[in-house]
């Protein structure tokens, strides 16, 4: 494979200077499940660390109980309350939530968030950065910065939006796919000035959004597919690229250094970005953000992992990086740079090690404080 460097995030600029006034920022956290308050727990130390060095902002937090645990507290995964809390915020840094053993009467999962935040939000862009972090073994034959490319996955509509609405009988069920020209041109568009926004795909630097459908069988497909290429029009030197989801599933294992930004429906994304999660030391390795028009929450691609909680394994990785993506959100780039240099830091220099279960080999308070040090005092 090529090489390539790994993107750590803008220069750090020291705040405030003369005249600048303090920022304040209004954080709401949701602890979640299983692993979801330890990994918390670590981004908001970084997060309240990186604060203090940049010393240009405040983040005011306020926690809210929300995921399977809330559920079988007050008979809901998330309270009225907490939705206007997290519609209210600069943003929302959110846990894993969900734990397999809650259930709602037609066998779904009661404790998950997506429905009400995604959809209540209307957070139709889920971005999902892929990238190989120096120091990480790669499942695949890659060098760190050889896999680096985003996943912009529509986020309000496709199979899940029949969430709760799947219709049939104990012999027959059957869920809608639903795709609509507006909302695939709000995600082709986000997509677009995503890859505006980098560097190109680490083979050759070219600026390239991937459609990932499949047009060649179902109908919404290729109503996502036109619409696409129509929005494409307005972004002549991005280059669009087209794959068939199961060829897209083959070329993230085989030549990931062709990629940049891909964009594709609700559950493409959801089954795609844990496979690429695969290939960078394991999806406790990957952030994303839950992005709309007035609202946005960022959390790990992972979930609760109830098979490790409390065991101390929990990669915290996720959702520091999370955290530090948040900070992009609120202008905060510095800082959010600062935070991104600090992991880079301590996965290079060996004091932060990704096992190969995708655990960091420390443990997951060891983890923290690896990139709490690097952040500095
Ligand atoms: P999972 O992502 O929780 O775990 C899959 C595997 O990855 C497990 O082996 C787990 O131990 C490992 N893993 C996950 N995060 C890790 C980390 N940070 N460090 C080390 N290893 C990690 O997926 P699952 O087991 O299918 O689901 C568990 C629960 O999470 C379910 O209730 C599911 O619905 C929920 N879920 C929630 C979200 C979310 O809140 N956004 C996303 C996915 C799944």
């Amino acid at each position: 494979m090529g090489g390539g460097g790994v993107d750590r995030g803008p220069t750090l600029t020291l705040h405030p200077v003369d005249g600048e006034s303090m920022k304040t920022h209004r954080i709401v956290t949701i602890p979640g499940d299983g692993i979801g308050p330890e990994v918390v727990e670590a981004a908001v130390r970084v997060l309240r660390r990186a604060q203090e060095i940049d010393a240009g902002f405040t983040l005011e937090f306020e926690e809210h109980d929300g995921g399977a645990g809330c559920y079988a507290r007050i008979g809901t995964a998330l309270s009225v309350d907490s939705v206007q809390a997290c519609r209210d915020a600069d943003a929302v840094l959110k846990g894993p939530v969900g734990l397999p053993s809650a259930r709602l009467a037609d066998g779904t999962e009661a404790g998950l968030l997506g429905g009400i935040l995604r959809l209540g939000l209307d957070l139709y862009a889920n971005v999902r950065p892929i990238l190989l972090w120096p120091g990480v073994r790669s499942a695949l034959a890659a060098a760190p910065g050889e896999i680096d490319y985003v996943i912009v996955r529509e986020n309000t509509e496709g199979l899940y939006l029949s969430r709760g609405r799947g219709v049939g009988n104990d012999d027959v069920m059957t869920d809608t796919l639903m795709v609509t020209r507006r909302g695939v041109e709000r995600i082709a568009r986000f997509a677009f000035e995503t890859a505006l926004k980098r560097r190109g795909a680490p083979s050759d630097g070219r600026t390239r959004v991937t459609c990932v459908d499949k047009s060649n069988v179902l109908r919404s497909f290729g109503l996502f597919r036109r619409v696409f290429q129509e929005v494409g029009e307005a972004y002549p030197t991005v280059e669009k690229d087209f794959l068939y989801a199961d060829a897209a599933a083959q070329a993230l294992v085989q030549t990931p250094q062709r990629f940049d930004v891909l964009v594709m429906e609700n559950f493409l994304g959801d089954i795609l970005s844990d496979l690429g999660g695969g290939t960078v030391g394991g999806i406790g390795m990957c952030p994303s953000g839950n992005i709309g028009e007035n609202a946005a929450y960022f959390e790990p691609v992972h979930g609760s992992a109830p098979d490790i909680a409390g065991r101390g394994f929990a990669n915290p990785c996720a959702q520091i990086l999370s955290a530090a993506m948040l900070l992009d959100h609120v202008g905060e780039t510095g800082a959010a740079g600062l935070i991104r240099r600090a992991v880079g830091a301590a996965l290079s220099d060996g004091t932060l090690v990704i096992g190969d279960a995708g655990r960091p080999t420390g443990g997951g308070r060891a983890a923290a404080e690896a990139v709490l040090d690097r952040l500095g005092p």
